[in-house]
């Protein structure tokens, strides 16, 4: 593991914190979840709710996950072997790859791509096998060809996540066509991370991967509360599969962290159920900053990527005349007093995202109109 040393996180965060920069880089949402929902967690402390709950998760949880898999996707899940709640996306994510690779085997991840895939298939001892996403037409996309090039007789795996970060990217369903053929055709096995699937914007929908003809069999499907109900804080996710895939991932799950908190279970049981409305507005104002934010680096001279979803834009620095990201990123507190996080860290061709950074616009509208102006004395 010591080539996952220190990740950029930890070193912007505390480049932000040293230089007193407005923090674009790392995406948490700077506002609060619904007030209900937190007020649920309270309840369920002073309840005396505060003992290991079940290992698959609290029952009311998984319930409320079923039911929001069918209401939403039209997908059934047995909430008794076909839904376990981790902690967060992130355990969902190592644990699934944990359970179904032997060390040799092959996982097809996206670049650039969320930073604990890496670890989490270094930990297993198989091999990365990256897809490059390159821009075209103003979105960020893949070859198919090349996709089919990645996957070998070793391939076990491939890890898809839409809405995607970092680049923004809501896969159309014809892309999502293309890794479904893949998937059929050398029998691979699907984990796709939607911790982002309620936050897409103009209309543009999620469409799960496991709603694809002969794919709910093959996909373990994970999703979290940290992004939908904005509180990254509480780290409580699930993983909705045939229960085969549930058994391997649970047994790999219960010694790495046995279960996840039972008070925050029990508020994102009730969240689910009560608080989507709350989420639509959520999506509502996300979609107005990513406009601010990509008005605001239009201005100040970068090339801006407007994503689909998630909380990221894509800048391109080059027309500023800047050529590698992971320098300005640490260049930018001083000339500009603002942090972002440079995209090449994301790869594992760190060449081929060289000259894009990262930021962040769920944040409130004074921090996003601040950095924007700050970021003004680029020019
Ligand atoms: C935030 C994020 C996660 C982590 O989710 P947790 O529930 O906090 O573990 C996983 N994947 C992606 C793409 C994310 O952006």
């Amino acid at each position: 593991m010591r080539e996952f040393g220190t990740t950029i996180f930890a070193e912007m965060t505390a480049l932000a914190l040293r230089t007193g920069s407005v923090n674009l880089g790392q995406g948490f949402p700077d506002t609060d979840g619904p007030p209900a929902m937190l007020e649920r967690a309270v309840e369920a402390v002073r309840d005396g709710l505060n003992q290991y709950p079940p290992g698959p998760g609290v029952p009311e949880l998984r319930q409320a996950v079923s039911e929001h898999r069918e209401d939403h996707y039209d997908l059934a899940y047995d909430p008794d072997g076909e839904v376990l709640v981790t902690v967060g996306a992130t355990e969902a994510i190592a644990a699934a790859v944990l359970a179904l690779c032997e060390a040799g085997d092959e996982v097809i991840v996206f670049e650039p791509y969320y930073d604990s895939y890496a670890a989490s298939v270094a930990l297993a001892g198989a091999v990365l096998r990256p897809v490059t996403l390159r821009p075209a037409g103003g979105r960020f996309t893949f070859d198919p060809a090349e996709l089919r090039a990645a996957a070998g007789p070793r391939t076990r795996a491939i890890l898809v996540n839409s809405p995607h970060n970092p680049t923004g990217t809501v896969f159309t369903r014809a892309e999502l066509e293309a890794i479904a053929g893949l998937c059929a055709e050398r029998d691979l096995v699907a984990i796709t991370d939607e911790v982002y699937e309620h936050l897409t914007f103009d209309g543009v929908p999620h469409v799960p991967l496991a709603t694809l003809p002969g794919m709910r069999e093959r996909t373990l499907m994970i999703s979290s509360a940290g992004k939908t109900f904005s509180v990254t804080g509480w780290k409580t996710g699930w993983i909705c599969a045939p229960a085969p895939f549930v058994r391997a991932v649970q047994t790999v799950k219960q010694f790495l962290t046995f279960t996840a908190s039972a008070p925050w279970q029990l508020a994102v049981a009730y969240a689910l159920r009560h608080e989507l409305d709350w989420v639509a507005d959520l999506r509502t104002d996300l979609q107005a900053k990513r406009d601010r934010l990509a008005e605001g680096l239009s201005a100040a001279g970068f090339e801006v990527y407007r994503p689909d979803g998630t909380y990221f834009v894509q800048a391109d620095i080059r027309p500023l005349g800047f050529a590698d990201g992971l320098a300005l990123a640490r260049e930018l507190p001083s000339l500009a007093g603002v942090v972002a996080v440079p995209t090449q860290v994301f790869y594992a061709h760190p060449e081929r995202g060289r000259h894009f950074v990262r930021f962040a616009f769920c944040k409130r509208d004074e921090v996003i109109d601040e950095a924007v102006t700050r970021l003004r004395k680029l020019t």
